[in-house]
């Protein structure tokens, strides 16, 4: 675990060095590459890390997710504080919103955040936060009661050291990266630290996500096409049978499926960042790549173990590795089921409005 969040720490710093997190925040002032977070670009930069290190695209995501919601509603004193040491890869950023309770779920959450004088007490649990455990801050939602439901959520910069946060367990998973469940007791964090209005914390998650949903599909599509590349190279050098395994048709209908069902997915994934970068509603689009680009690289990465043989399930062999890190990206920033959900309700909602039109 230890070696991890090293590794971790290590890919955020040469991450910031290298200028690839200017495009994580939003922001030039702050040491951003423009004014509001490009999500073409940031696909594009999943899209390349991941086809090299699911670790790295790990550390670019979350430098992003665990600080789009201070880029996109902080204070000019907040992003003062927090973005130019995100972009520079010196802090490293978490978001905290899924608790034991509420993870599909999310507007279920119950970690309370109680006005007392001019700061909250927090109390409560959050659970499989990424970078838990060696992040700086966490943005962390919590309920304030002003309604029920999703309306009844703010949100809040928590740094790592305030008294009554404590990471209450390390998780460990089988794509190996930083995670932990967090426990708040009588947390005390300032008003001043609060994201946006009371009440309006999910509103700051769900607009955080979609920024970020299409890059989820961008990194699937990295480990995708790596996978295509690795199914290649050992297709058209295994001999066997007198030939060599890619002059097989069953062996050709695959690597063609692999690269047909990338590429339909890598449409639907720049569609989405496109439409989010002209500032278009892309809440069905980005479900629909989400879905579309995590469930094809998961077949087109198991199709690679299969042309791999025995050397496939070898463990830490790079197809090997692409089957585990592939995985988690089904279920996490809404599972697949909650993506056909989404879509669904956006198609009977705009058949709605047609048919009354
Ligand atoms: C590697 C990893 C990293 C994560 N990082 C973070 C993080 O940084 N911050 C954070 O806040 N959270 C994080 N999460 C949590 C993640 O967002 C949740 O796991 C996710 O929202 C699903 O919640 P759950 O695990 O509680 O599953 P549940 O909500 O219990 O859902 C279980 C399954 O039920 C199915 N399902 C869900 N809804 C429906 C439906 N309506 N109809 C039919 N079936 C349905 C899906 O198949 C789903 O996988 C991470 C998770 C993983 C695995």
């Amino acid at each position: 675990m230890r070696e991890v969040d090293e590794e971790c720490r290590k890919l955020v710093r040469l991450l910031g060095e290298g200028g690839w997190l200017r495009y994580a925040i939003g922001g030039v002032a702050y040491g951003a590459s423009a004014e509001t977070i490009d999500a073409r670009a940031v696909c594009l930069i999943r899209e390349t890390l991941a086809r090299h290190s699911g670790l790295a695209d790990f550390a670019f995501a979350m430098q992003g997710l665990g600080s789009g919601a201070i880029s996109n509603f902080g204070t000019q004193k907040q992003k003062q504080h927090y973005l130019p040491s995100v972009a520079q890869g010196s802090a490293v950023a978490a978001f905290a919103i899924s608790e034991p309770e509420a993870g599909s779920d999310v507007a279920a959450l119950q970690c309370a955040a109680t006005k007392d004088g001019d700061s909250y007490l927090l109390n409560g649990e959050k659970t499989w936060i990424s970078n838990g455990g060696i992040a700086d801050f966490y943005i962390v939602f919590a309920r304030t009661g002003e309604e029920p439901g999703g309306k009844g959520i703010s949100a809040f910069i928590v740094d790592s050291d305030t008294a009554g946060l404590e990471i209450a367990e390390r998780i460990t998973v089988m794509a190996p990266h930083p995670l932990a469940r967090l426990v708040f007791k009588n947390c005390r964090v300032p008003a001043a630290q609060r994201l946006g209005d009371s009440g309006q914390g999910f509103k700051i998650a769900m607009s955080t996500l979609d920024i970020f949903r299409s890059s989820v599909a961008a990194a699937a599509l990295g480990f995708a096409r790596r996978a295509l590349l690795e199914a290649l190279s050992r297709s058209t050098s295994r001999k066997m049978f007198g030939q060599v395994l890619a002059d097989f048709q069953l062996t050709q209908a695959k690597l063609a499926k692999m690269a047909t069902d990338i590429d339909s997915a890598a449409l639907l994934t720049y569609r989405a960042a496109w439409l989010k970068d002209l500032g278009q509603p892309v809440t069905v689009e980005a479900a629909m790549a989400k879905m579309t680009a995590t469930e094809i690289a998961q077949q087109a990465i198991d199709s690679a173990v299969q042309i791999f043989g025995a050397l496939g399930v070898v463990s830490d062999h790079v197809v090997e590795s692409l089957y585990r890190e592939i995985r988690p990206l089904r279920i996490y920033e809404g599972a697949t089921e909650v993506q056909q959900l989404i879509i669904a309700r956006g198609l009977i909602k705009a058949h709605a409005t047609k048919v009354k039109g």
